[in-house]
């Protein structure tokens, strides 16, 4: 045996053996070199999304072996939507379209804008690991953009990035210090999650590892459940304290109101604008990752697609639309998935699980089971998080970022727009499929 392998620990041994081979399968699935599993993914998540999802990663752009890297095969939501593309539209701009957006519109406040029009998804320390948590962390300085801690504490090795970290401020107030709100560039009240409404958070005792609990001040190895209320608000009048309670920490705080979405959701978002929230965050009914119970995802919340007009035609109604941010997640997957919610009404969109496809997730709904993630994504298994090495997976996730922007740059070029914010609402420069091939089939039989 060589002196370099003696010096080594078993563990390291295991880690660096399955690092090995995890990183060879990465790189050689999405060539389809060995065919495509037949097990994997679902209607939602296609194969074909993973597998392409997989080769931005590696590659930076869309995979040019045939994969469809647009849509998946739902039936429904935004798999049925798709664009006006008009010919003489496509050489109208030469410049790439700008793809920045504002993320305060309000009158007061600091101006905070993101070059592209989305940022990462709260997902918290206990539910992913820190060293997933660290690599959207670094991608998210890297780009001048966001992603959030989710509602599990703050980690110290996320402090030297925490002006691209929000801090969600949930119902178990896990790990909600003050100074984690001193931290925040924004705070984002989590009043509910669109893939499980009325459900509430819960961390498997398994996860709740000595150093989540410490983070979260609980008891290791005991689950934890965040109520579906935050037991202090029940109007819009409590809602404007938690407010003004951050406010006084810190003033300089955006606030973000995550809400699902529900029949009234359009009253919602008029209620949170009005208790000074700048960002209102529509989650819709597709997100969540395996851990989010199959029944509640596909039978609570309403569809993101057609939450996004609703609010987005109120809030114009209110005559308030200029002045707050609407953003969207729950199933926002693809750069043509983030097009289609804009051109519905968003002023932009929130990506989870997407950055977790780009680190090698297959969508196998393991994240709660014994040790977690087989990956080392949901996972807070000490041996298994090290499969996650922050350099290399924020390069992947630079990579997807890269591709998306391309994508959404050659979209807007396609319809004859300069820039993402003149999409917005832009609902006629979509097309039914459905409606579309209803009217093929009705002209083939006349
Ligand atoms: S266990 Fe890992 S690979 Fe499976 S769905 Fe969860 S994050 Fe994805």
């Amino acid at each position: 045996m060589s002196n370099q392998l003696k010096d080594k620990t078993t563990e390291e041994l295991i880690v660096e053996k399955h690092l090995a081979a995890l990183t060879k399968g990465f790189q050689s699935w999405p060539t389809l070199e060995h065919g495509k599993m037949p097990a994997l993914g679902d209607a939602r998540w296609t194969a074909d999304l993973i597998y392409s999802t997989w080769v931005q990663a590696q590659t930076g752009s869309v995979p040019k072996n045939g994969l469809e890297y647009k849509v998946g095969n739902s039936g429904g939501g935004f798999d049925l939507l798709d664009f006006k593309f008009a010919d003489k539209a496509k050489a109208s701009t030469a410049k790439p379209a700008d793809t920045s957006i504002s993320l305060n519109k309000r009158s007061f406040g600091k101006r905070c804008d993101i070059p592209l029009p989305f940022y990462g998804a709260g997902m918290s320390y206990g539910s992913i690991s820190q060293q997933v948590m660290l690599s959207r962390a670094k991608v998210a300085k890297k780009w001048g953009t966001f992603t959030c801690s989710g509602e599990g504490g703050y980690p110290d090795e996320l402090i030297p990035y925490k002006d691209h970290v929000i801090t969600q401020v949930a119902t178990g107030l896990f790990g909600i210090r003050e100074e984690v709100i001193r931290y925040a560039p924004i705070v984002e009240f989590k009043y509910a999650q669109g893939a499980k409404p009325g459900l509430g958070g819960h961390l498997l005792g398994d996860k709740s590892s000595i150093a989540v609990s410490k983070i979260r001040e609980s008891v290791p190895w005991t689950s934890l459940f965040s109520p579906f209320p935050f037991h202090s608000v029940y109007s819009i009048e409590d809602h404007k304290k938690h407010i003004d309670w951050v406010k006084t920490i810190n003033p300089e705080a955006l606030i973000s109101v995550k809400v699902s979405t529900p029949n009234d959701v359009d009253m919602v978002a008029v209620g949170s604008y009005y208790a000074g929230a700048n960002i209102i965050h529509l989650d819709g009914s597709y997100g969540g990752t395996g851990a989010a119970p199959q029944i509640a995802k596909k039978n609570i919340a309403m569809p993101i697609e057609l939450a996004i007009p609703k609010v987005h035609k109120h809030l114009v109604k209110e005559g308030i639309r200029e002045e707050v941010v609407l953003i969207a997640s729950g199933g926002i997957r693809t750069a043509h998935d983030i097009a289609k919610a804009i051109a519905l009404g968003a002023d932009g969109c929130v990506l989870g699980t997407s950055e977790l496809v780009a680190l090698g997730c297959t969508r196998c709904s393991n994240c709660e089971r014994g040790r977690g993630c087989p990956f080392g994504l949901t996972t807070t298994d000490a041996q298994l998080s090290q499969l996650i090495q922050p350099d290399r997976a924020a390069e992947k996730l630079d990579n997807l970022y890269r591709s998306i922007q391309e994508q959404l740059q050659e979209i807007l070029r396609d319809l004859g727009l300069s820039s993402i914010k003149e999409l917005r609402g832009r609902v006629d420069l979509l097309l039914y499929k459905r409606e579309n091939q209803k009217e093929k089939t009705e002209g083939e039989k006349n």
